[in-house]
């Protein structure tokens, strides 16, 4: 599978934290290698494409935190599509846009390289189909009321005891305390276990507010859970490049000052300026009085900061100061600290991103091709970028140049977690969202079969057969078993021999 892709190299990473420097690096490095002829691969050199949801609004360079032409050491860069301030560059579009820059640049013998810090985009580009997902849920919204039903809920449904439909036609609107309604706690569970048996697995009966949310995701949306999964892990599984993904990380307390100072290069660049131009032009295009900071009275400009350029940081933080009829140093100081603590707020949000939704999207690709053909289709790699200066160029410019080489020369790739400490910690965090394991039920413990006793399997199973409680219930079982052979049928009900015998054994293992 992952030979049969071509190669795509990525750098995702905050804002601030020097993708673009490292993707021209790069980019340079690979025309050198070529023009020397010591490239084993044969490309002659690459282009960038912007992942960079701001980047795409013509002018404004100093609010967009636009590479300058100096910057680029004359490597193409494309932003593809130009947008007008109140315009947004929509997902599907720019993926779309995204694929064509691609084969473009393999046609022209280069390798792209895809940089940006909006990693929303990143990972809808290297894994299709989870957009296809996301637009069919708001598509069925839009249908209000008239889900299509899977064909095995149909069956599900049809095979139901009355009483368990008649609970589906009838879900309570608050999840019960199981404590208070065992019964109508019980039924729940056991009437998702029906409808969809790996989801019911995982949930104890107890846990109502779970249960309840599954019902009704089934519900509404008219699919199972598991269903929704599976798809989901499976389009995960097939990125559409077999692609070098580059993690550029620099620790908030190093990024912080980086980050104040680049606000206020932004505003010895021209950043009011820009922002006076936009507003001015939002009131031409909304027909309403542009504003004059000269004059006073009311403010006229209304803009949608959730749209387009207003969204972005600067643009809504200076919005006060440049409303106020003449210069106000301490509304501008404060602008400007507002404007420091939203770009802050912004890297940790894209941190996060990666962290909880492109790297586990990531290792599970991993996952699946290497189990078919024995290595990553998206090998990770974090470079810690917390220092500058000749630091840059080992920890950050020559690995990443090592990596890329050995990445399309197709030969062994070093081990991600050995590249630093940083990598090590980023890399090897548990993911959040781990599926919960299955809940096997104590047959020897549950007295009640409206309320089984449900223990997670794993350690939590094997530390339950070794309680003092489970192993006196063996040893009672055993007992009414040795007086009468009949008895426990009516102490226990489905009782599986397996799970007996399998105490049994551990209690003699205990015991020997
Ligand atoms: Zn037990």
């Amino acid at each position: 599978m992952a030979a049969l892709l071509r190669p795509l190299i990525t750098i995702c990473g905050t804002t601030g934290v020097g993708k673009s420097k490292l993707a021209v690096e790069l980019a340079l490095a690979l025309a050198q290698k070529f023009e020397s002829g010591t490239s084993r691969h044969g490309y002659r050199g690459a282009r960038i494409i912007n992942a960079d949801a701001m980047q795409v609004y013509a002018g404004m360079d100093v609010i967009t935190n636009k590479i300058s032409v100096e910057e680029m050491r004359g490597v193409e860069h494309l932003l593809m599509s130009f947008k007008r301030p109140g315009e947004q560059y929509i997902i599907t579009e720019w993926v779309k846009d995204a694929i064509h820059a691609i084969d473009e640049t393999y046609r022209m013998g280069q390798v792209p390289i895809v940089v940006g810090g909006t990693s929303y985009w990143i990972q809808h580009l290297l894994f299709p189909n989870r957009l296809v997902s996301l637009e069919s849920s708001s598509a069925y919204k839009a249908l209000q009321g008239a889900p299509p039903t899977s064909g095995s809920l149909t069956q599900s449904l049809a095979s139901l005891p009355p009483e368990l439909l008649d609970l589906f036609h009838t879900l309570p609107t608050e999840p019960p305390p199981a404590a208070d309604q065992p019964e109508l706690a019980s039924a729940m569970h056991q009437l998702l276990s029906a409808l969809d048996p790996p989801i019911g697995q995982r949930l104890h009966w107890r846990d109502t507010r779970k249960t309840l949310r599954q019902l009704n995701i089934i519900k509404e949306s008219g699919r199972l859970s598991s269903e929704i999964l599976a798809e989901q892990s499976l389009a995960t599984l097939r990125p559409r490049y077999r692609t070098l993904l580059f993690w550029l990380y620099a620790r908030p307390d190093i990024l912080k000052p980086r980050l104040d100072l680049r606000v206020d290069q932004m505003v010895e660049k021209g950043l009011l300026d820009e922002i006076r131009i936009l507003r001015a032009q939002t009131s031409a295009d909304t027909g309403s009085v542009p504003s004059n900071e000269g004059e006073s009275g009311k403010e006229h400009v209304n803009n949608d900061y959730t749209l387009g350029i207003y969204q972005s940081i600067g643009y809504k933080e200076f919005h006060d100061y440049l409303s106020a009829p003449a210069h106000n140093d301490a509304v501008f100081q404060e602008a400007t600290q507002s404007m420091k603590t939203a770009t802050r707020r912004y890297t940790n949000r894209q941190n996060m991103w990666i962290r909880n939704k492109l790297l586990p999207a990531a290792r599970a690709a991993n996952a699946a091709s290497r189990s078919e053909d024995g290595c990553d289709i998206v090998p990770t790699y974090v470079l810690d970028a917390s220092e500058l200066g000749s630091s840059w160029d080992t920890n950050v410019r020559d690995m990443a140049q090592d990596i890329t080489d050995a990445f399309l020369n197709v030969v062994e790739l070093p081990n991600p977690l050995f590249l630093s400490s940083t990598a090590r910690d980023l890399l090897v965090d548990e993911p959040k969202n781990t599926i919960p394991p299955r809940k096997l039920i104590c047959e020897i413990c549950t007295h009640d079969d409206e309320r089984p006793v449900m223990i997670d399997e794993g350690a939590h199973w094997k530390a339950h057969i070794r309680t003092r409680h489970h192993r006196k219930r063996v040893v009672k079982l055993q007992v009414q078993r040795l007086k009468d052979p009949h008895a426990r049928e009516s102490t226990v009900k489905n009782e599986r021999s397996d799970t007996l015998e399998d105490s049994f054994y551990e209690i003699s293992t205990l015991y020997s």
